[in-house]
């Protein structure tokens, strides 16, 4: 492990609050010490109050920060008198300590303090960094590991047995660390948990992190548990996307909610995977507390998601029923999923959460690997995973609640997605909290947001191996599919009956026909697995109801589109597919109309460009954020007794009415 500190980029920072920040990052840019909000860091400053008073300030990392992106913002600031006080109490819940931090701090607005603050508090030294470094915890978490620890660090650590972490951790460290610290400590080590260091400046304490981590590192190669060598050969499931898909719609009906899942057939994971003693090193528990909310308890190995759920609901049942509290229970279904033949699979409510869950996991089948080579995994008992489960502060966050989007732990598809309404139909999805997979012709759908739940896939809707592609790259990424917009079109230039060639009449039909009909009959078998029924909507025209001279290719093709919706609604809802067509007019903000085209049109009707934009009852102008949003209602529980419907969106038109 290499320091990362650099004398050039420190100097730009001038304050010790600002140096607390420098090395935070350079914590947060390495994920084998702190994963998505994993660890804290603090530092203690002198400082004067708005009366005048000179005080000693705790910042400590807030909660929601990640170490590698903090800012000073991202330090809450907490009184050091009261904590101390704190730090002397035999007995606080932890529910009353983060009341006396929040209200402790000097800035309302600051986010609320880590709960390991008391600890921070009571280590006396400017500067304290904490991670949970995998190497540390890969020797933590053996048979052996306190004797392995001393050994490798002799005095120069201090060393904590497991305490959950709260109010009861930071007074069991803050004792044994006065008895036991010598002039030669440097840090301490909790056992299947984590590491501190500390120092008198940002630099020494961060060196020392390294330093300390780093020998933990030498310890593992030394004993040849660092190199992990993959088996020789795996074995890949064949029909992924339909085994995902199934997978998915268990954990769903297990969880009560929708989920995404995301996938990972690569080598490691494959290797983890098929290990054959891989029923007994998965299911010893978690890495660390830290871990416990986000990959809960155990994973399941292979697909039986029923059996999982039974095993944890009894468990749970039993011990619940010697808790004090009434809590509310958790629901039994698995977040990590290990199947030899799928790799690593995780489990999010949404597709940021699931991909934690692997990030995490991925880790933990480090940890665990290098522990086995070291002599054995051995982690948190289940009681243990259970407290943190069950914490009291989780329990509350529970309580609080607060209501997801609409289409949270959905998958939706959005067909010609690069531009125009397909882009809204994919903006108006991700806002409702779905998950969006958008195709597209145009290669630029590839990069169109980099945020993880959205994934954009170049595809010719007109090319059956694409599609079958197209849907591949979604069932792995979220896991299924919900809900399907038939957007992608296209609208060749005017020309009468009598000029109509056979090849653009097809090439007008092979896009907006029967690129739906591969679509749909591809895409079936996803939507009747959707846990709150698969949802269809195609973007139809006014010239279904309403054609237009010399536009018969695609008149024709949106009408039989139209009637191919209505007979898949008659067909599909007995699966509670629900199919819907919107039939928008006149939407100008898309690609093919640049403002030579419009002036162009509107000239040849004698109108303004306002006048021809806003041709219609209502005189109002129709954006394609109107259609998307729409389209997107459709899918929604607004709609939720409505299908085979054809709704207008064209501010009105006599011809159709
Ligand atoms: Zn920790």
């Amino acid at each position: 492990m290499k320091s990362l500190w650099c004398d050039r980029e420190a100097a730009e920072y001038k304050t010790d609050l600002g140096l607390r920040v420098y090395t935070s990052r350079l914590l947060g840019r390495d994920p084998s010490l702190v994963l998505h909000g994993g660890g804290n860091t603090s530092v203690k400053i002198r400082e004067k109050n708005i009366i005048g008073e000179e005080e000693e300030i705790l910042y400590v990392k807030g909660s929601g920060w990640d170490l590698e992106t903090i800012a000073e913002a991202g330090f809450a600031p907490v009184r050091m008198l009261h904590l101390l006080k704190l730090a002397k109490l035999q007995v606080l819940s932890d529910s009353q300590m983060v009341n006396e931090l929040k209200t402790q701090m000097t800035n309302a607005s600051a986010p609320a303090p880590s709960v390991e603050t008391i600890l921070h508090a009571s280590l006396p030294y400017k500067f304290v960094d904490h991670t949970h470094a995998d190497a540390v915890i890969s020797v933590t978490n053996t048979a052996n590991g306190w004797e392995r620890i001393q050994e490798i660090y002799g005095d120069d650590v201090v060393i904590i047995p497991y305490v959950m972490p709260g109010f009861d951790l930071a007074r069991v460290c803050a004792e044994k660390f006065a008895a036991e610290k010598s002039d030669r400590t440097i840090g301490m080590v909790l056992m299947n948990h984590g590491i501190f260091s500390f120092g008198e400046t940002a630099q020494e304490s961060y060196t020392r992190m390294i330093a300390l981590v780093d020998r933990a590192e030498d310890y593992l190669k030394k004993h040849d548990a660092w190199e992990i060598l993959p088996p020789n050969s795996l074995i890949r499931e064949s029909d992924a996307r339909s085994e995902i898909a199934k997978l998915r719609a268990e954990v769903a009906e297990v969880a009560g909610f929708p989920v995404v899942l995301s996938s990972h057939m690569d080598g490691k994971n494959l290797a983890f995977a098929q290990r054959e003693d891989v029923k007994i090193v998965s299911q010893q528990g978690c890495a660390t507390p830290d871990h416990v909310i986000r990959t809960k308890r155990l994973p399941l190995v292979g697909r039986d998601v029923k059996a999982y759920a039974e095993f944890y609901r009894a468990y749970f049942a039993e011990e619940v029923s010697k808790l004090a509290q009434p809590v509310t229970i958790l629901d039994p279904s698995p977040r990590v999923i290990l199947d030899h033949k799928l790799g690593l699979v995780t489990v999010g409510k949404s597709a940021k959460d699931a991909k934690i869950v692997a990030d995490i996991y991925e880790h933990t089948m480090e940890i665990i690997q290098r522990s086995q080579l070291l002599g054995g995994y051995q982690a948190l008992p289940a009681s243990d995973i259970f407290a943190v489960e069950y914490w009291e502060l989780e329990q509350a966050k529970l309580k609080k609640g607060g209501s997801s989007p609409a289409f949270t732990g959905e998958i939706a598809l959005v067909t010609g997605a690069a531009s125009g309404i397909g882009q809204a139909c994919v903006e108006s999805l991700l806002k409702r909290g779905a998950a969006v997979v958008g195709i597209d012709i145009n290669p630029a759908i590839d990069k169109l947001y980099d945020r993880p739940d959205f994934v954009g896939v170049t595809c010719d809707v007109s090319n059956e191996g694409a599609i079958a592609h197209a849907l591949d790259q979604a069932v792995i990424a979220f896991g299924g599919l919900d809900i399907l917009i038939l957007n992608a079109g296209i609208f060749p230039s005017g020309c009468r009956i009598e000029n109509l060639d056979t090849a653009t009449w097809q090439k007008v039909m092979n896009i907006n026909l029967d690129a739906n009909l591969v679509l749909m009959r591809e895409a079936y078998p996803l939507l009747k697995l959707a846990p709150k029924g698969g949802r269809v909507v195609a973007i139809g025209s006014k010239n279904v109801p309403a054609p237009g001279p010399a536009a018969a290719a695609y008149s024709a093709s949106k009408a039989a589109l139209t009637q191919l919706m209505r007979v898949a609604a008659l067909e599909w809802s007995k699966d509670r597919i629900r199919i819907n067509t919107l039939h928008p007019n006149a939407v100008f903000d898309t690609g093919i109309w640049t403002e030579e085209v419009l002036a162009a049109r509107a000239q040849h009707y004698g109108l303004t460009i306002e006048e021809y934009k806003t041709n219609n009852l209502l005189r109002v102008e129709i954006t394609s954020h109107h259609v998307a949003e729409l389209a997107a209602e459709m899918c929604g529980t607004l709609f939720a007794c409505t299908t085979a419907a054809q709704v207008p969106i064209d501010g009105g038109n006599d011809r159709v009415i």
